[in-house]
């Protein structure tokens, strides 16, 4: 069985930028229910021995087993995002902020090039930042989709679900964005998975 780990910060420590209420609904809803159906898709299976990230690779792209993906992939991807935020205005390191310069040219650059690349995702997805041949890129997944079901290295996510904003600002994806790029992003975090 698969259980919730608890958010790694108050449900209000993120306010004004996002509320107690959105994260009342996103973690105590959504994520439960991904979580919930995920468990009940798997009980009595082999699948049950496994962990979140084999499930997720042994499921991806087998049509029968689409449900059993999407629920293990919202899983991931959930507690993934959960990690990427943070109240504590981390910033990130001289190392990572040359590699942000290599990659994307400037801190500004990164943030629009983020952003842009963040709202080009039509209806549900994700946005991330991830480590690809020695490079960091952004890239986009739709719905469920995961970095790690390509053999990719996350190391950021951003959920551009409606669910993650909607509460707190209707259709202003931009804005929601704008506000986990320049306050909220955990750095650490994106450190960790780095080293990794
Ligand atoms: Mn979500």
């Amino acid at each position: 069985m698969f259980t919730l780990p608890s958010l790694p910060f108050a449900p209000s420590a993120l306010e004004p930028h996002i509320s107690a209420r959105t994260l009342e609904f996103h973690y105590g809803k959504h994520y439960q229910a991904y979580v919930d159906n995920l468990n009940k898709l798997i009980a009595g299976t082999e699948l049950e021995a496994k962990s979140l990230e084999e499930i997720i690779i042994v499921t991806f792209n087998q049509p029968d087993k689409a449900a059993i993906f999407n629920n293990a992939a919202q899983a991931y991807n959930h507690n993934f995002y959960w990690q990427s935020l943070s109240s504590d205005s981390s910033k990130p390191s001289l190392e990572l902020v040359a590699m942000i310069n290599t990659s994307f040219g400037t801190w500004d650059a990164f943030v629009e090039q983020f952003t842009t690349l963040a709202l080009s995702q039509f209806g549900s997805g994700w946005a991330w930042l991830i480590m690809e041949e020695g490079k960091l890129k952004i890239i986009k997944t739709a719905n469920a989709d995961t970095p790690i079901a390509h053999g990719q290295k996350p190391l950021l996510v951003v959920d551009v679900w409606e669910h993650a904003y909607y509460l707190d600002y209707q259709n202003r994806r931009a804005d929601y964005i704008k506000n986990i790029l320049t306050i909220l992003l955990n750095w650490n975090f994106a450190e960790k998975n780095l080293a990794l």
